[in-house]
């Protein structure tokens, strides 16, 4: 077994026995301190690496430094990224990973849970992992994955270039945030502190993947302000918020603009909530799409649907307010695409067939590469993440540290 193998085998499975579920009905920074229990950990074993200016910001971030073996100053410095935290969509507490070696290509039943079954129906991928080693949880939590493979990836990537100063590179940072599944990684993040000039996600899924487009996001609300009067003696008098809230939903377009009905690179107004009662009513949506004016035309469809339910009923009060959310990164790595030709070339040097197809969400790095700091997505390996059926092979954990070498040489020959 490969030395890199091993190492990610060791730390991944300490990583993922340690609860770091994040809660987006927390305004804490860190969401939940439970985090801390992983961050504490990670500056500690950044110490013990040996990397450099090793420290944990009141953001919640853990930076540690692998310094240049090459002095020269143009030589860019590249950071990686993972995050800490898991999905609060299911349980991450108690986590017992099981390593299936040599895996054979039967089903896997795990055996916390008689319904949990992995199968090539509900994961195809996992029919090209014969003869790797495959690590899933016991069924009853996510796995954590998602991204304490990105994690382990980058400990192993400092292990290795403290371990092999004969390979020239500039400065390398690793960083590790809180929060990601909330959407509020980086929200507090300053560049200067991270101080490269190109960084990756370690956040993607199969081997191969180089993602450098993902959704531009608007976040909508709808607010129906009705008049409140004793429903004994309203008539003529009570305008119901709800009535006017139920109208404005079923008048958004469901057959062709919703998630359910769109793939690809199709775009979706979601409504996702409503509050309130009949004196008030607020309706929440998310707009995607990957084309900025696609974005603004169903930011018009919300509009126009709103005024209507306006029109009909004068007396009430209906008021929208769209807001900008993060923005597909594609629009600035255009203007430069070397930290995507990179990562690409990379792959091929590594024998890596490259993936670049468009995901339909976000990363830290849109808003990251937004914020002026380019940051495309790299594989981990990850499958079916925020679930019990979550698992990941070792062995592109293993390929994903490769790309991440290679390209940390990469970069050694670019200038800034
Ligand atoms: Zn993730």
């Amino acid at each position: 077994m490969s030395a890199i193998r091993n190492e990610l085998e060791e730390r991944f499975l300490r990583y993922v026995k340690i609860d770091t579920t994040s809660d987006e009905f927390s305004a804490e920074v860190p969401s939940t301190q439970r985090q801390y229990d992983l961050l504490n950990l990670l500056v500690e074993e950044l110490k013990e690496m040996g990397a450099s200016d090793v420290r944990i910001t009141d953001y919640a971030t853990v930076y540690g430094t692998i310094p240049a073996t090459d002095p020269d100053p143009n030589i860019p410095a590249v950071a990686y990224f993972a995050h800490v935290d898991t999905s609060p969509a299911y349980a991450g507490d108690n986590v017992k990973p099981i390593v299936h070696r040599n895996y054979d290509g039967s089903e896997i039943s795990l055996p916390g849970n008689s319904e949990m079954v992995l199968t090539a129906e509900n994961s195809p991928y996992l029919m090209e992992k014969i003869g790797e080693d495959v690590v899933t949880s016991d069924g009853t939590t996510l796995l954590g994955a998602d991204d304490k493979a990105g994690v382990a990836i980058c400990m192993a990537l400092g292990t290795y270039l403290l371990a092999h100063p004969e390979i020239p590179h500039g400065k390398i940072v690793l960083a590790f945030t809180p929060d990601e599944e909330i959407g509020r990684g980086v929200s507090n993040l300053k560049l200067e502190d991270v101080g490269v000039d190109v960084a990756y996600t370690l956040d993607g899924s199969k081997r191969g993947e180089v993602i450098y487009e993902t959704f531009s996001a608007d976040g909508a609300k709808v607010k129906i302000e009705g008049v409140s009067i004793h429903p004994g003696y309203s008539k003529g008098k009570m305008v119901n918020a709800m009535h006017l809230a139920a109208k404005f939903v079923d008048a958004l377009p469901q057959e062709t603009m919703s998630p359910e009905t769109t793939e690809g690179r199709e775009g979706f107004i979601h409504v996702y909530q409503i509050d309130g009662g009949a004196a008030a009513a607020e309706i929440h949506m998310i707009i995607r799409d990957f084309e900025l004016d696609n974005l603004a035309q169903m930011g018009d469809i919300v509009r126009d649907k709103a005024a209507r339910v306006q029109a009909l009923e004068p007396r009430a009060k209906v008021t929208v307010d769209i807001k900008p959310q993060y923005r597909n990164m594609r629009y600035w790595l255009e203007d430069d695409m070397r930290p995507v030709d990179l990562a690409r070339q990379a792959c091929e040097n590594i024998g890596v067939q490259v993936i670049s197809s468009p995901i339909r969400g976000g990363t830290d790095g849109s808003r990251l590469t937004e914020m002026g700091l380019p940051t495309p997505n790299l594989f981990t390996g990850m499958q079916n993440f925020h679930g019990p059926l979550e698992w990941v092979s070792l062995h592109d954990m293993e390929k994903a540290t490769e790309l991440c070498i290679e390209l940390t040489k990469l970069w050694h020959g670019a200038k800034k």
